[in-house]
């Protein structure tokens, strides 16, 4: 069976290719600023690397061009990456010019944090790696020799600010992308990404096609939905809404408060303060706004006596949720900080959760398929080595139901190894999108931890009672994020059943504004969402904003057509198919919409 193991980036090659290129820039900046450059931090990123300088001036693209051509100098000498490890005192003196890197000796030091600034659990060995004539601060690892990047396979991309330690009240740096790969057609592949993902920017495309707005007058991370936006969520819960109660679910409902007791026995009071937004006080009591519904459908299992007869129960809700999240990683619809959840909570004996795991697995792919999706990469995550909850035997029973219904789906798989919440096992699912960008969305995750503080319970058959298996599921996650993925999946041009206007009438002139009506009025009759253009603009240009729009169909309608009582249809596409009948074109899109396509 198709089993992966994932990786750790950390422990790729290529992510000490990009640490290196890292070192390698940071010289080339050295030698540019001689005496006057300051270095701070640089690690590998996600498909490239950036290095972080306190500079005495702003840097201009053709530094950047200047940078990039001695990197290439650098790379071609073939230097060695030596590695030393050495005192606290040695590095305070090798880098007594250095205050940055000062600070980060003192963190290491003191097992504060390493050399990017990241928490330590225990004081590391401090060490540098040299290669040609610059030195940094450096756990590595390094490729052996600079000559092992490619030097037609690396590209600076851009500067921007960056606050030193993320902190708005130190010094602000400069802050050089770059991204390197194996070879220069990864390169141009990734270069083409980044162009392709500019131009489907959900921002952007958001505003274009007026489909939402986030307003700092109403707060960062909190998302308005303008009516074309709402009309797609509305289509898409619907869709999901009549799929969940035809595969089991039952809906319910719950408030977006709930006192700070229910929070303490959740233990979100206890692990999860930090992301919920403060309390407020009411009757002598604090309230808190809902993080998670989680323990909302717990309290409706738990208003009734339940019976091994009665389960599984599958509980439902489009769950508004608000979580804190820090203002510098809040990004478009992608990362909010009040969204809705597909969330579903599963009460389930032990015999039946093989089975539910399935019904669940499958009903995920149905979804995301339903959308246009058809990669998935899934992720199995096992019990964490270090706390976790719930007996030895449970998270057996689980994690072997999950495995085994990954085996039974044919989905490839990589196993996540420690990876799991400390409350339960976990499939995660990534949808890759048009340009081959991965996306987490989908998860099915067993809660041994509310399970118990909530003691949640069932009569078994022998009258006695007993722990039910609890699995928390989100399919498209949340509706905010699933919204921009699916706007930059299909760079706004959505399958004709979701688009807000399906389709366009455009009359020539004046005189053939009031057949387009009467058509449209036919259109709207047979359940199509149509716009009349009765603008005074020329044909062509209404024809290129219903295109800008993109808006599926374009019903142009002049004398010919009226007197024959069709319509000539052009596709967003530009592809033309000719005069038709009204009734033809029905059927069309009649026959887009049901297909979904
Ligand atoms: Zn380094
Ligand atoms: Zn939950």
């Amino acid at each position: 069976m198709p089993i992966r193991k994932t990786e750790k980036y950390s422990e790729t090659p290529l992510y000490r290719l990009r640490h290196s290129a890292s070192h390698v820039m940071a010289q080339a900046v050295m030698e540019m600023f001689p005496g006057q450059a300051k270095i701070t931090i640089g690690p590998p990123i996600e498909d490239g690397f950036y290095y972080d300088f306190d500079l005495p001036r702003p840097l201009t693209p053709e530094d950047l061009g200047q940078i990039e051509s001695r990197m290439r100098e650098i790379i071609r000498g073939d230097h060695p990456f030596v590695r030393r490890e050495l005192s606290a005192a040695e590095a305070k003196q090798l880098f007594a010019d250095q205050p940055y890197k000062l600070e980060l000796i003192e963190g290491l030091e003191h097992g504060a944090a390493d050399e990017d600034g990241n928490p330590l659990t225990a004081p590391p060995v401090i060490s540098i790696y040299t290669s040609d004539t610059f030195t940094d601060l450096c756990r590595g690892p390094h490729v052996q020799r600079t000559g092992q990047i490619n030097p037609d396979a690396l590209k600076l991309l851009n500067v921007s600010g960056a606050y030193w330690r993320g902190d708005e009240k130190r010094p602000m740096l400069q802050r050089i992308y770059g991204t390197a790969w194996d070879s220069a057609k990864e390169l141009e592949e990734y270069l083409w990404r980044l162009e392709e993902a500019k131009k489907r920017d959900h921002r952007k495309l958001g505003k274009e096609l007026d489909l939402f707005s986030i307003n700092p007058e109403v707060g960062p991370g909190l998302v308005l939905w303008h009516p074309k936006g709402a009309l797609v969520r509305y289509l898409m819960e619907d869709f999901c809404k009549r799929e969940h109660l035809a595969n089991g679910y039952e809906l319910v409902d719950s408030p977006h408060v709930g006192r700070g007791h229910l929070w303490e026995t959740s233990g979100h009071l206890d692990f999860y303060r930090e992301s919920m937004y403060a309390g407020m006080e009411m009757d002598n009591e604090t309230y808190y706004v809902k993080p998670m519904n989680c323990p909302f459908h717990i309290m409706i299992y738990n208003s009734g006596l339940r019976s091994y007869r009665e389960l599984p129960i599958r509980y439902a809700e489009w769950g508004s949720v608000y979580r804190y999240e820090k203002p510098g990683v809040l990004h478009g619809l992608m990362r909010v900080r009040g969204f809705t959840q597909d969330d579903a909570h599963i009460f389930c004996r032990p015999d039946q959760m093989p089975e539910e795991i399935d019904r669940v697995l499958k009903f995920c792919l149905h979804i995301l398929r339903a959308f246009g999706f058809t990669q998935f990469h899934a992720y199995l995550a096992t019990r964490p080595k270090e706390k976790s909850v719930g007996e030895a035997a449970q998270w057996e029973a689980a994690t072997e139901a999950l495995r085994a219904s990954l085996e039974r789906s044919g989905l490839e798989y990589a196993l996540d190894e420690g990876g799991g919440a400390f409350y339960g096992p976990k499939i995660d699912l990534k949808i890759a999108d048009a340009i081959g960008r991965e996306w987490q969305c989908s998860t099915i995750q067993f809660d041994f931890n509310e399970a118990a503080r909530f003691n949640l319970h069932y009569i078994n058959e022998a009258g006695q009672e007993e722990q039910p298996y609890m699995i928390h599921r989100a399919l498209l996650g949340s509706m905010e994020r699933f919204f921009g993925v699916m706007i930059e999946h299909y760079a706004g041009a959505f399958p004709v059943w979701l688009m807000p206007v399906q389709v366009m009438a455009i009359p020539i002139a004046d005189r053939h504004n009031e057949y387009a009506q009467k058509v449209a009025d036919q259109l709207r009759r047979a359940g199509i969402r149509v716009n009349v253009d009765v603008r005074t603009e020329r044909m062509n240009a209404k024809i290129r904003d219903a295109q800008m729009q993109k808006i599926p169909y374009m019903l142009v309608m002049g004398d010919k057509e009226a007197v024959a009582g069709a319509v000539a249809v052009r596709l967003r596409s530009g592809e033309d198919k000719g005069a038709m009948p009204v009734e033809q074109f029905i059927a069309m899109v009649n026959k887009a919409v049901d297909s979904r396509e």
